[in-house]
């Protein structure tokens, strides 16, 4: 295969994502984006993870001005949880949990008490409602180890707009698939026409036009670890309601319920399992905990799990088409940078003539990273004990934690060492042992390991706590951050620093 030609059919944000991605990379191929009109995108996925900024700002060096102006993000700088026996907790993406104070002789997971509201700087920021620290000059240090919150239409229309900036065309068209000895052999239009390329991105969405239904590569589910197969979305405009700098999930009877925070409108969205709630109970439930909700609220139906492979023939899977996983932690934008990276690079590497191990290896590293957002996903359900109602019991009971097995089983005899880090994950798991470990020490999920600081210990643990909470009430919130940055304008400090 020789690539010369993409056709990406589909404009939801994996299609846009992958068209801009291959041309910002490889601008000598012809990149064209096929849409329907008639179909229309999702229009959900509205948390992203650091992976976003990092693909963009980074690895496309794309600049951020543009980003801020068309999409008007809010910052996102991690979730916070109302999970588990505490009332709430959070995973920032700063790796507290990890951390040593120079004083101490562990690590902080080993001395977060049940009680503690915060375990570093940054979750104290989240906990004050607070973004950024301040700079000894009075001004926000927005750092990069942030995520955004973005409106889907404006995060597409921002795409949009900078694809066809870098030369891809954009065709309005429903089209058929048409199978040929390679894969595909042409997307036909309605009127005959035949739309043909070297190679098709198949980024259509749940329909999975061209993975699932013309190649028929098998579909693998993740019903055993993952409940959870609806959601109903709804929100209102923002009055007098602080931006949060974090994403809110909250128990609910058979599921959770995450909160969105845009500069001017809130999102809710309850994600539930079918079997254990009707859509209408679901609905129910979701108004009378949201009473603030003004729009109608619309139900979107979902399987978890991913296709056997991304890669098949001249066909490669991008977004929703490939596999899909709730948005827990936000992972659907960050599993298409991915993926959209790891085939630029592939197709870099390969002068555009992929053979057969770099498509395995293209295989093997992406379905990985699938089965490690099912894997980290299963332990947030498998120890949630917030709730005793029928679906919080089947989760405890029931779900099944594949690769996450052994490093629960780690935790559970070790507590939060430092050792698990480097042993227990591979190099790309996104998430990290601080993620598992924000999961495991924020729900008090019990080990054999608790540790019992001297006295002094303790003293210092709490001084560290006191300072971390004396810097975040000086820190800046969502909304100053947004007034100092525009207040700086196109030139100002707060483009995104470099890695
Ligand atoms: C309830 C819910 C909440 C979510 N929340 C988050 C979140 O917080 N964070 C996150 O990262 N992700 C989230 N996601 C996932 C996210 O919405 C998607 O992963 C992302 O928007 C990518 O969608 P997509 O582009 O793959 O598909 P779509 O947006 O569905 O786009 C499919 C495209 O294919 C085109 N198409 C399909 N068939 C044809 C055809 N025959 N001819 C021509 N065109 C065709 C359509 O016109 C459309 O342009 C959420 C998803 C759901 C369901």
């Amino acid at each position: 295969m020789n690539v010369r030609d993409v056709l990406v059919l589909g404009a939801g944000s994996a299609g846009l994502m992958a068209a801009l991605t291959l041309k910002r990379r490889l601008p000598q191929l012809n990149v064209r984006v096929v849409r329907s009109p008639d179909i229309g995108i999702i229009g959900v996925g509205e948390g992203t993870t650091p992976a976003f900024p990092q693909h963009f700002f980074d690895y496309l060096k794309l600049k951020p001005q543009s980003f801020y102006e068309l999409a008007e993000p809010t910052w996102k700088l991690g979730i916070r949880f109302k999970w588990g026996p505490r009332d709430h907790y959070h995973y920032t993406f700063s790796y507290e949990y990890q951390q040593r104070q120079p004083d101490l002789p562990r690590n902080s997971g080993f001395f977060y008490g049940p009680e503690e509201q915060w375990i570093g700087p940054y979750s104290a920021l989240l906990h004050h409602n607070k973004a950024f620290p301040r700079r000894a000059d009075g001004t926000p240090y927005i750092h990069n180890r942030h995520a955004f919150h973005i409106e889907n239409l404006k995060l597409v229309r921002w795409l949009e707009t900078t694809s066809r900036t870098l030369g891809v065309e954009v065709i309005d068209a429903t089209v058929t698939p048409e199978a040929g000895p390679g894969g595909i052999a042409a997307l036909v239009k309605e009127d005959g026409t035949r739309l043909t390329a070297d190679l098709y991105v198949d980024a259509s969405g749940f329909r999975s036009e061209l993975l699932g239904r013309t190649l028929g590569v098998p579909f693998l589910s993740y019903s055993d670890a993952l409940f959870c197969d609806r959601a109903v979305i709804g929100g209102w405009a923002r009055t007098t309601e602080p931006i949060l700098a974090c994403t809110e999930v909250e128990t609910m009877d058979a599921g959770w319920c995450w909160r969105i925070e845009h500069e001017n409108f809130i999102n809710r969205g309850y994600v539930y399992s079918s079997a254990f709630l009707s859509d209408e109970d679901a609905l129910a439930e979701f108004l009378r905990k949201n009473p603030q909700v003004t729009t109608t609220p619309r139900v979107v139906k979902y399987r978890s799990g991913r296709y056997q492979h991304n890669w098949v023939g001249n066909v490669v899977g991008i977004g929703n088409s490939v596999g899909f996983v709730e948005p827990l932690e936000a992972t659907a934008l960050q599993i298409i940078c991915v993926e959209c990276s790891t085939l630029a690079d592939s197709l870099i590497d390969s002068l555009c003539e992929p053979n057969p191990s770099l498509i395995e290896l293209y295989n093997r590293f992406n379905t990985q990273a699938w089965d490690d957002i099912r894997d980290f996903l299963a332990v947030h359900y498998k120890f949630n004990t917030r709730l005793d109602t029928p679906f919080w019991k089947a989760c405890r009971s029931d779900t099944r934690l594949h690769g996450a097995e052994f490093l629960v089983k780690f935790y559970q005899e070790n507590g939060p060492s430092v050792v698990a880090g480097v042993q227990l994950l591979h190099a790309s798991n996104s998430f990290g042992m601080d993620g598992y470990l924000a999961m495991l020490v924020g729900q008090n999920v019990p080990h054999a390991k608790p540790y019992t600081p001297t006295e002094q210990e303790a003293r210092k643990w709490r001084d560290h706590c006191t300072r971390w909470d004396a810097e975040a009430r000086r820190g800046f919130t969502v909304r100053q951050c947004l007034d100092a940055v525009r207040a700086q304008g196109r030139t100002g400090v707060w483009t995104v620093p470099a890695k």
